[in-house]
């Protein structure tokens, strides 16, 4: 497909209302670990140009993530689906010329969305309760451990599943598992 089909493919936002704006929260943004940089995003587009995603998703973009964080759209992004299609591959990071850690911003936003609109997709569910119950995120299936026997390879750490849901607990995320609303699935495009 021609670069000028797929740009008029292109997913286009809503025109923004001036009620949306938030003026204060880039720099709320700013002071959680991790977003410190936002403000130093020129928009320069590398980001984007070199995350893995983007060139599979018509409407992800790490570049307008940072935007919309810097503008104040805060309910648009913390409604938003592109939220959750970020793969903390972290390339974005590496290639910043500002050194702005969308990564980082995206970690931000996505515990946002859950605290305030209380929605998480159901993939990330499913595994934090694996690592609730087992210690490990992936159930790992008998079959599999048996093949590790045969290979010669050492069996595996067990967990302290009771350390871990004692974390759980503490930091309040069994509670947060249990009445957090899910989405089925996200669509990149
Ligand atoms: S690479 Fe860095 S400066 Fe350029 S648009 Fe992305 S976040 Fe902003
Ligand atoms: S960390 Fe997320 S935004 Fe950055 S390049 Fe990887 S998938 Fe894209």
């Amino acid at each position: 497909m021609s670069e000028t089909r797929s740009e008029a493919r292109e997913y286009a936002p809503p025109v923004i209302k001036a009620e949306e704006l938030d003026p204060k929260f880039k720099y709320k943004i700013s002071k959680m670990p991790g977003a410190e940089k936002i403000m130093a995003c020129f928009q320069c587009g590398t980001c984007t140009a070199d995350c893995p995603i983007a060139r599979f998703s018509e409407f992800y973009r790490p570049r307008r993530i940072a935007r919309m964080v810097q503008l104040g759209l805060k309910d648009r992004l913390l409604s938003d689906k592109a939220l959750w299609l970020c793969s903390a591959c972290f390339t974005c990071v590496d290639h910043c010329p500002q050194d702005v850690e969308i990564a980082g911003i995206v970690r931000v936003l996505r515990n946002m969305a859950v605290a305030e609109k209380n929605v998480l997709p159901l993939v990330y569910k499913e595994l934090a309760t694996n690592l609730m119950k087992s210690g490990f995120v992936y159930e790992i299936p008998e079959t599999r451990l048996q093949k590790r026997v045969e290979q010669g390879l050492p069996p595996l750490p067990k967990p302290n599943v009771s350390q871990v849901v004692k974390i759980f607990e503490v930091t309040g995320s069994a509670r947060l598992l249990e009445k957090v609303q899910t989405v089925a699935k996200v669509e990149s495009r």
